[in-house]
């Protein structure tokens, strides 16, 4: 925690520095951007986008609640000065702290923002449990209603199948509690849930990981040769298959695992690598938005100079390509799954690495050991593996009978 503590710090140094201060001025070169005119001011949201077939108008990019905590109601409200309209929060972050933050802190605003809340409903979940949970979620946030209800976390077909949480769902929308459905994911079973979630169609809206890292035309346009192998090359048509479908499009984990300090040496002013990486993904014209964890009003501030982008901007693919190569070879692409039949004690692998990125990258140990408590299956197994069969199975490189045992005992 030492380490990450000084981490922020390093990132907060660096945008006193004066970085914030090319936000604005020297970001927007011309030729590349859809905003029309340079951005002046303080940094502010530049676009408000359609969320599908919801018609909810909200900020290109949006607060992500998951690391929210008591007390920082003041962060929210930062955000919400800035143009920012949605928030996205779920009954399990930081243990409903995140729900009660943003109740308290936009209390009398309700009906100028989006709120968004989820819940793990599991295959044989009753309607009455559910129910309980989305009126906690309501009480938290001191709200009649949510706009969107997210299946959370969904990596498991019969989840959505669930005819009680179709029930519940409809039974929630005719009592006014709930305005749309969604689902969020980010794990092995993406692509078949969001799949069968489209096809069934059962969802409004869904939420999934989606990154520069994950994307085949990142590498395709960039790498060439290079050895980097997207291993998710359906996300792009999924999206594109909501997008037909008039399904809103809203996309996390943008950041490919956040390592951020490590790239301020080679940013400039006004060009980050976030900023890069949040182009990458609003430049998908299947994306409406994304929403990112926002843990300082600098961090805000940093992250709406890429806001009104709806293409990547000169700088940003060497810095994108720079990030790639010092990361690719440990970062996890999660939902990427081509090491899952590779344990045979059936250790979540992708997940495990997941909550590992929340304590390593993100710095966030509360988080990571709130999600790693709610795996169905952990990495206990791996602590008296000998054998480790899941060595080299990774084809990212990832060495993942080394880090799973450790991420256990840092978790539990
Ligand atoms: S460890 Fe490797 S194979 Fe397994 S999910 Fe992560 S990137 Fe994919
Ligand atoms: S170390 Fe052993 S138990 Fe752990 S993931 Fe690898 S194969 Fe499975």
């Amino acid at each position: 925690m030492a380490d990450s503590r000084k981490q922020v710090l390093d990132r907060r140094e660096f945008l006193k520095r004066g970085a914030l201060a090319g936000i604005g001025v020297g970001l927007f070169p011309l030729a590349e951007a859809s905003a029309s005119t340079p951005p002046s001011g303080p940094p502010q949201v530049r676009r408000y986008t359609t969320l599908g077939r919801t018609g909810l108008r909200i900020s290109d990019i949006s607060f992500g609640g998951s690391r929210l905590v008591s007390g920082q109601e003041d962060l929210v409200l930062h955000a919400y000065d800035r143009g920012i309209n949605y928030f996205d929060t779920a009954e399990t972050y930081t243990g409903g702290e995140s729900e009660t933050t943003i109740g308290n802190a936009l209390r009398g605003k309700r009906d100028k923002v989006f709120l968004t809340s989820k819940v793990i409903s599991s295959a044989d979940d009753r309607r009455q449990t559910m129910m309980r949970a989305l009126e906690g979620s309501l009480r938290r946030l001191q709200t009649d209603y949510v706009d969107i209800y997210f299946n959370h976390a969904v990596n498991n077909v019969e989840r959505l199948k669930n005819p009680e949480w179709l029930e519940f769902t409809a039974e929630a929308r005719k009592q006014g509690k709930i305005r749309f459905v969604g689902m969020s994911g980010h794990a092995g079973h993406l692509i078949e849930c969001l799949d069968y979630a489209l096809d069934s169609n059962g969802i409004d809206v869904f939420l999934a990981a989606y990154n520069f890292g994950q994307d085949p035309h990142f590498y395709q346009r960039f790498f060439g040769g290079f050895d980097f192998v997207a291993r998710q090359p359906d996300l792009p048509r999924v999206i594109a298959k909501a997008k037909q479908k008039n399904v809103g499009v809203v996309v996390m984990k943008t950041l490919m695992g956040a390592r951020l300090n490590d790239m301020r040496q080679y940013e400039s002013a006004g060009a980050t690598f976030s900023q890069a990486a949040f182009r990458w993904v609003l430049s998908n014209p299947d994306v409406d938005a994304l929403i990112v964890s926002m843990t300082s009003r600098e961090m805000i501030d940093e992250y709406l100079g890429a806001s009104g982008w709806r293409s990547t901007a000169a700088a940003d693919p060497p810095l994108l390509m720079r990030y790639a190569r010092m990361n690719g070879a440990s970062y996890c692409r999660h939902a990427c799954n081509a090491c899952e039949s590779s344990c045979p004690r059936g250790v979540p692998i992708a997940d495990v690495m997941r909550t590992r990125m929340y304590a390593r990258d993100y710095g966030d140990i509360r988080l990571a050991r709130s999600e790693y408590a709610m795996l169905v299956r952990n990495a206990e197994a791996c602590l008296t593996c000998s054998s480790k069969p899941c060595r080299g199975a990774c084809p990212h490189g990832v060495p993942i009978d080394s880090l799973t045992a450790p991420t256990h005992r840092l978790l539990v």
